[in-house]
């Protein structure tokens, strides 16, 4: 997958995406990384790449004609996405989506956002990581990326773990244990060393409902309703 992504801080570019699996998975090729410095194709001698909002108001804009020239210049085609608090949620069926495509370009805005008419013009869809406002797209969208490439083959190497992991399958997950057996007098429970498999999967798919519908209705109300069908 080649990633490209435009912004005003390509330092903070690959960040964390840079260690372990992520990073492993940049080295052999799974994906790769360009980002585009927006200020590169500012217009005047000072290079700014915002100003104040028409209309009036707090903050500043990024300006259409800005942005407008660098993605003209440098967009390779493929998804374009605004990482934006007013985009469609990113969900893990949103994640897998993005996995299957082959060009990924990313704007990441600042200050208040960015010029509406740029979105009109490139068609640009817009995700938001989750109700609350950032400083910046790159932090969402450095989280967006982890996501997404820890789902491109190669890159997990127990595929099946992916299988039953919160939100495959709308449960979140039973709680895991690992050694030691005993642990300042809290012990693993008995099911998981019973080695009967069966019994096993069981437990933890009767864990996995407990605890959805515990913490989080909606999703075990989503998980019945996919039942019915
Ligand atoms: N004035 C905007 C917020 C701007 S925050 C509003 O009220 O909607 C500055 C930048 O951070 C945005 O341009 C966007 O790229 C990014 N950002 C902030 N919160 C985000 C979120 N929840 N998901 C994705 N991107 C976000």
């Amino acid at each position: 997958m080649k990633v490209k992504v435009f912004t005003i801080f390509p330092e903070i570019f690959p960040g964390f995406l840079q260690y372990s699996l992520t990073g492993r998975a940049q080295t052999e090729g799974i994906w790769s990384l360009e980002t585009v410095n927006i200020r590169d194709y500012a217009l005047d001698k000072h290079a700014s790449v915002d100003d104040t909002p028409c209309g009036g108001g707090a903050g500043m804009i990024m300006r259409a004609d800005v942005l407008g020239r660098a993605i003209n210049a440098e967009y390779g085609g493929g998804r374009i996405i605004y990482m934006s608090p007013r985009g469609k949620p990113l969900t893990q069926s949103k994640v897998r989506e993005l996995s299957k495509e082959d060009n990924l370009t990313i704007v990441c805005g600042r200050f208040e956002g960015i010029d509406e008419r740029v979105l009109e013009a490139f068609s640009i869809e817009e995700i938001s990581i989750g109700d609350y406002i950032l400083t910046g797209g790159e932090q969402a969208a450095l989280i967006m990326l982890d996501a997404v490439i820890r789902v491109l083959p190669g890159v997990l190497g127990n595929e099946a773990s992916l299988k039953d992991e919160s939100f495959e399958y709308l449960l979140l997950e039973h709680p895991q244990f690992t050694r030691p057996i005993e642990w300042e007098g809290r012990k693993v429970p008995d099911m998981l060393l019973s080695g009967h498999h069966q019994n096993i999967a069981a437990w933890q798919h009767d864990k996995a409902l407990e605890i959805t519908r515990e913490r989080r209705p909606d999703l075990y109300q989503k998980y019945l309703d996919s039942k019915k069908v």
